[in-house]
């Protein structure tokens, strides 16, 4: 904005515009501006999570609303990151588990000593159990992330629910409580969907540091993602578990670099549940 009014003022002086002139343009441009910010913040926090299928899988007269509208309509159901007025972080995997790359994260993580913040798709917490156990029993705290990572924007409601409480009631069984904490695929969740979260006490969280590390990116352009948007209070979005072709070995060679960058900056590591200031648990009266 400031780039824009100097330049009016080297105009000569035949064309520089009238104070109310010059007061239209800059209220039609802002008018430009801010709705292509706000529809572009889902896409610019994405992860595989946001690919081309996005708009093709949307359910008839559904549109997604932005991260910001989200973040002002539900607070205390949604967020991209905790306060900023600590330099807390977390860092947050999804899609997990699989055999290969969760294991070898979590090394990392218990040799860092940093509890982090797992997104568990139903589906791949039937076929490796132990895994699962094993991420909650080293200290971290975990969410739901589908139950096979269809995008919740283009389901039914009742198929929304059902993505939603099929993976509760396994990893209910799994690990003997709820998670309160959802991520959904792709990040993308519609305001009725929102709405029964929130009246059901879930949180659903997002994230506002993209690393993009599915798309199989290198340990330098990775941290360079995380660079890009990093500030107190952040949450970062990798992943450690690999779909078909998936490859993840920049994420695993980056987060023994990206955890020395945070801790530099004299950020604390911490898990969602603790950033957001909420339990890992939700409440089992709310469900009855
Ligand atoms: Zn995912």
């Amino acid at each position: 904005m400031h780039f824009f009014l100097k330049r009016c003022s080297r105009l000569p002086e035949w064309l520089q515009p009238s104070a109310s002139l010059l007061a239209a343009a800059l209220l039609a441009l802002l008018l430009v501006i801010i709705p292509q910010q706000a529809s572009a913040q889902p896409i610019a926090g994405s992860d595989q999570e946001h690919s081309s299928e996005t708009a093709a899988t949307l359910r008839p007269g559904k549109r997604l609303v932005s991260w910001i509208t989200l973040t002002r309509n539900f607070p205390g159901a949604f967020a991209t990151h905790g306060p900023a007025t600590s330099r807390r972080v977390a860092l947050t995997f999804d899609d997990v588990p699989d055999n290969d790359y969760t294991p070898k994260v979590l090394d990392i993580l218990a040799r860092e000593k940093v509890k982090a913040t797992f997104f568990i798709v139903g589906e791949r917490a039937l076929k490796h159990p132990d895994m699962v156990q094993r991420i909650v029993a080293e200290g971290h705290a975990v969410g739901n992330h589908s139950y096979d990572h269809t995008s919740y924007a283009s389901l039914s409601m009742s198929e929304f629910k059902d993505q939603v409480e099929r993976t509760n009631k396994l990893l209910h069984s799994q690990l003997g409580f709820t998670p309160r904490f959802i991520r959904p695929p792709y990040g993308e969740i519609l305001p009725e969907q929102l709405l029964w979260t929130q009246s059901r006490g879930y949180y659903v969280v997002n994230w506002n540091v993209d690393t993009e590390d599915w798309k199989g990116l290198g340990p330098d352009q990775i941290l360079r993602n995380v660079r890009r948007t990093l500030g107190p209070g952040s949450i970062i979005l990798q992943h450690a578990g690999g779909g078909i072709g998936e490859d993840l070995s920049g994420t695993v060679k980056a987060l023994p670099r990206l955890i020395q960058l945070l801790k530099q900056k004299n950020y604390e590591l911490v898990t969602v549940p603790e950033l957001l200031g909420k339990p890992e648990e939700l409440e089992s009266i709310r469900l009855y």
